[in-house]
């Protein structure tokens, strides 16, 4: 069976590459009885090869948080939060994983005419 990379009722994404890996997205509530995303918005699972995501967040959170995530499987498969590696610590790692993507979202939707730029031009080689 092929998988969907799009939930096409919402169009939320249900997977994403990331270097290597084929992480999957889930979109889910909180929940208390395993304290499944209760105290933030998304949750990067390396060993599972999962991003969690609540489902009820307002459009422009949906997409900072999924960014976040992408940026703590990057942080991780890049090996810069390894011992030795300048993200470490984890506070330093959800410092600049949360720095860079704000700003990134910001730009993306401060700069709309980026999108088709790098659209048109990503596959281009020559
Ligand atoms: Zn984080």
């Amino acid at each position: 069976m092929v998988k969907k990379k799009f939930n096409l009722l919402s169009s939320e994404p249900t997977k994403v590459k990331i270097g290597y890996r084929d992480i999957a997205i889930e979109w889910v509530g909180p929940d208390f009885k395993t304290d499944q995303l209760t105290d933030n918005y998304g949750e990067y699972r390396a060993r599972e090869g999962k991003i969690l995501i609540q489902d009820t967040l307002c459009g422009q959170e949906k997409v900072n948080v999924f960014l976040h995530e992408c940026m703590h499987a990057i942080v991780y498969g890049s090996g810069l939060n390894q011992a030795n590696g300048p993200l470490k610590e984890d506070d330093a790692e959800e410092i600049a994983v949360n720095q860079i993507t704000n700003y990134l979202v910001g730009m993306l939707r401060d700069n709309p005419y980026l999108f088709d730029f790098i659209k048109k031009n990503i596959e281009k080689d020559l």
